[in-house]
């Protein structure tokens, strides 16, 4: 199908594009959705600018060593980027992206961390830094954008988190896939959500000892929702399967648990584990005592908003109290020409983020096409049907593990909740229940929590969550606005600022757009 009068007549004259042409279309994010829709907006005809911060396409999910690595490493060593099936789909996108490359269609820039957006006419400017000091890159103009920009693992403090052997389940799970790096020979996975149950069966057939899965929440909330699992046959089959493995490699999954306490000084030694009632809250004597060397605990994960949320799109509270994009049913965001898909607009999985990104191609097509929304093709009403059904499975998990209100009673006045500033429990009580802070925003300012290298990504629920138990008013998490998205260096600001006259952003303070709130 044929794009916009520009955009074919960028593509017929066969003109090689540089930093200042504009494109018809802007992907930020190589991972499933964003290359989902890349090659099918590519296959409708349109120019599409492809940025990813990683050197290879895949994301997460499909995350490989890098080049140099994969060749030294023994093919034994190197995990499936996926199952199977997973790779066949991964396969046949690389194959699209590449033909698309080689006939000017799609233009990729591995190794591009866009660290911000500005409005530039009628389209956008997407700034980029490259390479392992940040340096200023290419700034790339398009008409269009999509954010396709994923998720971070969501942390949630306890005594000893901060221990050398402690590391994210997830980020266990990418140091498996990037480099076949196990983080200990016997590791303890625990915290929250489905991925770890695939962290643990990936540690295992890598070579580790796993002697327990901890789940805080339980399996059995997932049986309330008989017709959402009905309708996604495959998570069911995947738990089970997942399940088998573990049980015979002698992993002892214990749900309603958490690790409450962390052992050894220069290195983890043991963990101990508590039984928790229904709020998460620690049953007192309950602890026992689990030896290892490492432990990979993670509960869940959260949408990555930076880009989203500076531009001003609405975000929306998800089950388990983290924020995604507000989406319609195309994946526009509620800034005109801005749509988003995979795990900004909510955490779903691999599945969800391939449906949602080609979904979006398809919407961006029309938009560009200028055919109404209600003239949609058998191909996107199906999507538009598996979207819905993987959505609601996303908010039933979410639903099933969220996080109680109890896991703060994990947290002593000497556990550090942030860790770029080193802000303890007790700094944050004090500020809220002697210093008379009334809310996340002053505990923020007066204790500096989250105001470190991470901007609060890693610390920002708990420091919340803590605040307001010790009183702070519980406002709706307006989404702070953060700009960069990554950490920039002054020359790549000052190279931006004269280079591309960025416009100031529209600043509205109103909470439930998402746009309120300073930068610290
Ligand atoms: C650390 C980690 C490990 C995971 N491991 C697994 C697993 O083993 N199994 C599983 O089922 N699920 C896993 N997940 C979940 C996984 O995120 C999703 O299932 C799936 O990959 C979502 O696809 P996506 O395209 O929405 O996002 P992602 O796959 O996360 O892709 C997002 C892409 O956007 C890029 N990006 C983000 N911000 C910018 C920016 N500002 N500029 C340029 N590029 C940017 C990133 O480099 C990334 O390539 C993991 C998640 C995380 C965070």
């Amino acid at each position: 199908m044929p794009g916009s009068t520009s955009d074919r007549a960028e593509r017929a004259d066969g003109r090689s594009r540089t930093a200042g042409d504009v494109a018809c279309l802007a992907v930020v994010g190589a991972g499933p959705a964003g290359l989902a829709a890349a090659v099918t907006a590519a296959d409708h005809g349109l120019d599409v600018v492809l940025l990813d911060a990683a050197a290879s396409p895949g994301g997460q999910y499909y995350r490989s060593p890098p080049e140099e690595l994969a060749a030294v490493l023994p093919r034994a060593a190197v995990p499936p980027r996926a199952a199977p099936k997973g790779q066949r789909v991964f396969s046949g996108l690389m194959d699209r992206l590449a033909a698309h490359r080689a006939a000017g269609g799609i233009r990729y820039l591995p190794g591009h961390h866009v660290w911000t957006v500005t409005r530039t006419g009628s389209g956008w400017t997407l700034h980029t830094v490259v390479g392992a000091r940040g340096e200023g890159g290419p700034a790339v103009r398009a008409r269009r954008l999509l954010l396709a920009t994923g998720a971070y693992e969501r942390q949630l403090p306890f005594p000893g988190w901060t221990t050398p052997g402690v590391v994210g389940a997830a980020g266990a799970q990418a140091m498996l896939k990037s480099g076949h790096a196990l983080p200990g020979r016997r590791v303890v996975v625990a915290g929250s959500g489905p991925l770890l149950q695939a962290v643990a069966v990936s540690l295992v057939r890598a070579g580790a000892r796993v002697p327990a899965l901890v789940e805080a929440a339980g399996y059995g909330g997932y049986a309330a929702a008989p017709r959402v699992l009905a309708a996604n046959p495959s998570k069911p089959a995947e738990g089970l399967r997942h399940g088998a493995a573990l049980v015979r490699a002698g992993v002892r999954v214990m749900s309603h648990r958490a690790v409450t306490a962390v052992h050894g000084t220069d290195r983890v030694e043991a963990v101990t584990v508590s039984r928790l009632d229904r709020d998460w809250r620690p049953v007192p004597d309950s602890g026992r005592t689990i030896t290892c060397d490492a432990l990979a605990v993670g509960h869940g994960l959260t949408p990555q908003l930076e880009l989203a949320v500076e531009i001003g799109c609405a975000t929306r509270t998800c089950a388990d109290g983290s924020l995604a994009v507000r989406l319609d049913e195309r994946l526009s965001t509620t800034v005109p020409g801005v749509w988003a898909a995979g795990e900004p607009g909510g955490i779903g999985g691999v599945g969800l983020a391939l449906t949602e990104g080609e979904l979006a191609a398809h919407a961006i097509a029309a938009d560009v096409q200028g055919r109404s929304p209600r003239e949609t093709s058998g191909r996107v009403r199906s999507l538009g049907r598996a979207r819905r059904g993987q959505r609601a499975f996303a908010e039933l998990m979410a639903e099933v593990h969220r996080p109680g209100h109890g896991w703060r009673d994990w947290v002593e006045d000497d556990t550090e909740v942030c860790r770029c500033e080193e802000v303890t429990a007790g700094r944050i009580r004090t500020a809220v229940g002697e210093l008379g802070a009334a809310d996340a925003r002053t505990v923020k300012l007066l204790t500096r929590a989250g105001m470190g290298w991470c901007q609060g990504r890693t610390c920002g629920f708990a420091v919340r969550a803590l605040a307001v138990s010790a009183g702070a008013a519980a406002r709706d998490p307006a989404p702070d606005r953060r700009m960069p998205a990554c950490p920039v260096l002054l020359s790549a600001l000052a190279g931006a600022d004269g280079a591309d006259g960025m416009e100031p952003l529209d600043v509205d303070e109103s909470p439930d757009t998402g746009r309120g709130g300073t930068r610290s």
